[in-house]
């Protein structure tokens, strides 16, 4: 399953992420994920849960952000925010184009790591997540 290997992936990043703070506990991760790298979020929410037990991510909430696809036209220059991925035109001249600016990516945009005594949750710097294409 796609979704499952993603969310090990990401796991293990924001382990990796966390481990200068061996006791803290993870609140909240959230992504960044384009609409072409055709994640199922309700899959991915599920995969979470399973993944995520028996590590310091346990009961962390996963908030996802769904990017959509921006294509750039190489006839007049313009972007083109699409609404699927049916069909591939410039929405200003209608040319044909596969330019993708935007709708690929899958990244981590932030962690909210709580320390149990400290005063506040603190954020660690967002990674990229990319082998788990
Ligand atoms: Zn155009």
């Amino acid at each position: 399953m796609h979704e499952l290997s993603i969310a090990t992936s990401i796991v293990e990043s924001v382990t990796e992420s966390a481990a200068a703070y061996p006791h803290a506990r993870i609140l909240e991760v959230r992504l960044r994920i384009g609409t072409l790298a055709s994640v199922v979020e309700d899959s991915l929410q599920f995969c979470w849960t399973i993944v995520t037990e028996d590590t310091p991510l346990a009961g962390s909430r996963l908030v996802v952000r769904t990017l959509p696809i921006i294509v750039h036209c190489e006839v007049c220059g313009s972007d083109s925010e699409l609404a699927g991925v049916q069909s591939f035109h410039c929405l200003r001249c209608g040319q044909i184009t596969a330019d993708f600016r935007q709708g690929r990516e899958l990244e981590i945009e932030s962690i909210e790591i709580e320390e149990p005594d400290d005063a506040g949750p603190i954020s660690a710097p967002p990674e990229e997540v990319e082998e788990a294409l």
